[in-house]
C-alpha cells in the first residue's frame, strides 16, 4: 500500500484584510473592483487584472502609450 504524498499546495490565502483600510469609522477599499463581477482586480504589469472573469483594466496613461507606440508617425 503506497502511501499517498502529501500536496503541497503553495496557494495563498488572498488576504482580504489587507484590501481594507479603516480611516475614521469608515472602510476604504484599497485596490480597484472588477466591474463585471465586484471581485478585486489584481495588478498585472501596469493594467489590472481579474481573476475571476479575466477582465481587464487598462489605465489610461498606459493605453496612450500603447497608442504611440503603435502610431509610427515620420
Ligand atoms: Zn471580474
Amino acid at each position: 500500500m503506497a502511501k499517498k504524498p502529501k500536496s503541497k499546495s503553495k496557494h495563498k490565502k488572498v488576504q482580504l484584510w489587507k484590501k481594507y483600510e479603516v480611516k475614521d469609522g469608515k472602510v476604504i477599499r484599497k485596490g480597484k473592483l472588477c466591474p463585471k463581477c465586484r471581485s478585486f482586480l489584481a495588478e498585472a504589469g501596469n493594467r489590472l487584472f481579474c481573476g475571476k472573469c479575466w477582465y481587464v483594466e487598462v489605465p489610461k496613461e498606459a493605453k496612450e502609450g500603447e497608442a504611440r507606440a503603435a502610431q509610427q508617425s515620420g
